[in-house]
């Protein structure tokens, strides 16, 4: 019976300990907040810095969602 009781404790100890730990994790913040979205001047679609497609048109640094939005805005410049 002894024996069951010390289960018994183990198990909830571990609950306990388990449970800590998870709401240490809650507490970070999900994402960085210096990440930045910026505007992709094609589609109008937001993207994150991390994800975008840096695309450099006449000396500026612009932030496109994909390789395409990039070539697109590469071919307005052009036409103009
Ligand atoms: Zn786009």
């Amino acid at each position: 019976m002894r024996m069951l009781i010390w289960l018994v404790l183990i198990y909830v100890g571990f609950k306990i300990v388990k449970g800590f730990l998870a709401n240490r994790k809650a507490e970070e913040p999900p994402a960085k907040k210096d990440e930045e979205a910026l505007r992709d001047p094609v589609c109008g679609v937001y993207v994150a810095r991390d994800d975008a497609v840096i695309g450099t048109v006449e000396g500026e640094r612009i932030y496109f969602c994909s390789m395409a939005c990039l070539e697109k805005y590469r071919d307005q410049i052009e036409q103009k």
